[in-house]
């Protein structure tokens, strides 16, 4: 096997914690490997100019010889609860989406790549409010993070001002806070047509605070609202982090990225220490690198199958585990949309792809069934083309599809709300010892069920989208999208929970393992609760910077 030479630290993935590490360790002088198991993506070579761009929302990365492989199994399916057929996912032209008793397998929606994920997300920055970091304490449930907003505030304020992110700060359901680095989006065309249902119903519709340029600022240009945010930024609008942190960190000359790497073992000498890793580059010839240090940022779903998969004689339940959490808590999306038309042209297919949201039930209220936040928001995601609205809105073929796309392309808008799901320790990733992907690597198994609380939440979801609709003035509801029977999950967390009890938690507040004090697991998995319905990314990097700091402190008193 071919050894590297040695490194500071060795960074495993580079999504939204994994670009910020290296950053912020490479400013600090460390020198960094970083093996990210996908490869670079061009964002000018994304399709959104070419005629396929429909068929394809986003890059996947890998070979496509991984892909045809189980990337993940899952057991059987929940049984759906008959008291909440209500929610069931339907279109108008197609009927139902899921036809039998049992929810579908997980979906997992994430990007193997330079980037990570944030090559295909949308871009939503969001602070997750105080309250969200102590449930336990505020409310009786869950769980307490190990630290609080006030301890993210100077970090969230570093990272808004490096991406330069845009939004309001006249947000009335927020923590006070100074001006964004760049103003808000102005609302499309779209969302000032559902706002005022949103207005009828006494909520609060606001421009949503974005990591998307509303004016060019260092070397990017300002977004031009062609609302392909999901199929890649071609433009570089929008900051992810093959745009933004990683280009940095790699001026720096002492970080180096190496796309289609991808580790299978994190390695321990025999003081129980971290000494590197084993990885397949990308013709899948077995190397080592070794390092001083390992930061693992895979991801919820890869990270505690890694750290599962390391097993060695001093760590037999694998590494990180003496508490037996790595892997527990996993949190995933829930969420419900519906679909409506409008007797009016209001152009959805342009834009941005979620420009407004409705914080109003981001705070958790005890007059609710349920208890969690909940945001509210717009977005035309899958409605810019004739294909999407082939699949699931327009009726018919030839002339009758053509009528109704001549009256109704731009018509049609999505009413969505994302909340946030308690952590359940029996909702897991573990591993299928049965199942192995193209590396010859057992792969995670998701194990996810919806709690009375997730169906109480969604039931509430539900109705307020409709009563928006209503409000709204909208000619009809055509699709209904809900977590009830699909699982289609792109934000989640958990799997190696922060917290101050070893027993109880993997890392502690800085993201350094509670087992070995030379590993740092810094990614979504590290999350307590989801913070009332908010996205995750800003909230990874915040906790990426901070852990960062505290690593160069650390490093410098010696003491790792
Ligand atoms: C459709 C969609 C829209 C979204 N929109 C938003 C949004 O608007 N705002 C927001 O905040 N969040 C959004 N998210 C969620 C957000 O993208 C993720 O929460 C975030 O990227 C997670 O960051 P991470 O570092 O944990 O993992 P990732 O960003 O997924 O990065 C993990 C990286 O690790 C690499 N990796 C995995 N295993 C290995 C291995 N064994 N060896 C080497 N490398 C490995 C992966 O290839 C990947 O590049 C969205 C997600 C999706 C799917």
């Amino acid at each position: 096997m071919s050894k590297e030479k040695e490194v500071d630290v060795c960074i495993i993935g580079s999504g939204a914690g994994g670009a910020v590490v290296a950053y912020a360790l490479g400013r600090a002088g460390f020198s960094v490997a970083v093996l990210e198991a996908g490869p670079r993506f061009d964002p000018i070579r994304y399709h959104m100019n070419k005629k396929e761009w429909e068929k394809n929302p986003y890059p996947f990365g890998g070979p496509p010889e991984e892909k045809a492989k189980n990337l993940y199994t899952y057991g059987i399916p929940e049984k759906l609860n008959p008291s909440y057929e209500y929610l069931r996912s339907k279109s108008k032209i197609r009927g139902f989406y899921n036809n039998t008793d049992r929810r579908k397998p997980p979906s997992i929606q994430r990007v193997k790549g330079v980037g990570g994920t944030t090559l295909h997300y949308q871009g939503e920055a969001h602070r997750f409010s105080a309250y969200g970091f102590k449930p336990k304490s505020l409310y009786g449930v869950a769980e307490d993070w190990p630290l609080g907003y006030e301890d993210l505030e100077p970090y969230y304020e570093e990272v808004e001002t490096f991406l330069g992110v845009s939004g309001t700060n006249q947000n009335p359901f927020k923590p006070p806070r100074g001006p964004f680095p760049h103003p808000p989006h102005e609302l499309s065309c779209a969302s000032k047509r559902v706002k005022v249902g949103f207005d009828k119903l006494g909520l609060h519709l606001l421009p949503n605070s974005l990591n998307i340029l509303s004016r060019p600022y260092d070397g990017r240009p300002a977004c031009n609202y062609c609302n392909g945010c999901y199929y890649g930024c071609m433009m570089r609008a929008k900051g992810s982090m093959d745009v933004t942190f990683l280009p940095k960190a790699e001026a720096m000359g002492n970080v180096e990225i190496k796309p289609n790497s991808v580790v299978r073992e994190i390695t321990v000498n025999k003081h129980g220490r971290v000494n590197g890793v084993i990885y397949f580059d990308s013709k899948k010839v077995e190397k080592r690198q070794k390092a001083k240090m390992v930061v693992l940022s895979a991801g919820a779903l890869e990270s505690p199958r890694l750290l599962l998969n390391s097993r060695s004689s001093l760590f037999p339940d694998g590494l990180a585990n003496t508490s037996g959490m790595v892997g527990k808590f996993f949190m995933e999306t829930i969420v419900y949309a519906v679909t409506v038309l409008f007797t009016e042209q209001i152009h959805s297919y342009k834009g941005l792809q979620i420009d407004s949201r409705a914080w109003d039930y981001n705070e958790p209220r005890k007059e609710n069934s349920f208890f969690g936040g909940v945001v509210f928001g717009v977005s035309a995601l899958d409605l810019l083309g004739p294909l999407r609205y082939a699949k699931s809105l327009a009726p018919g073929w030839g002339s009758e599809h053509k009528d109704f796309m001549r009256k109704y392309f731009g018509h049609a808008i999505n009413i969505f709300a994302i909340g946030e799901q308690l952590p359940q320790e029996n909702n897991t990733i573990s591993i299928d010892p049965e199942v192995k992907d193209y590396y010859g690597i057992p792969v995670a198994k998701v194990t996810t069920k919806l709690s009375k609380n997730d169906l109480e939440m969604l039931s509430f979801m539900s109705k307020k989208c409709k009563e928006i609709a209503k409000a709204a003035g909208a000619e009809e509801i055509v699709r209904e999208f809900s977590s009830y029977d699909l699982s289609m999950i792109s934000h989640m967390g958990g799997t190696c929970r922060m917290g101050i009890n070893p027993n109880k938690s993997v890392v502690n507040s800085y993201c350094q393992s509670h087992d070995i004090k030379n590993l740092f697991i810094i990614d979504s998995s590290c999350f307590v609760t989801q913070g009332g319905g908010d996205s995750p990314s800003l909230t990874i990097h915040a906790i990426a910077l901070r852990a960062s700091d505290y690593i160069v402190s650390e490093v410098k008193k010696g003491n790792i």
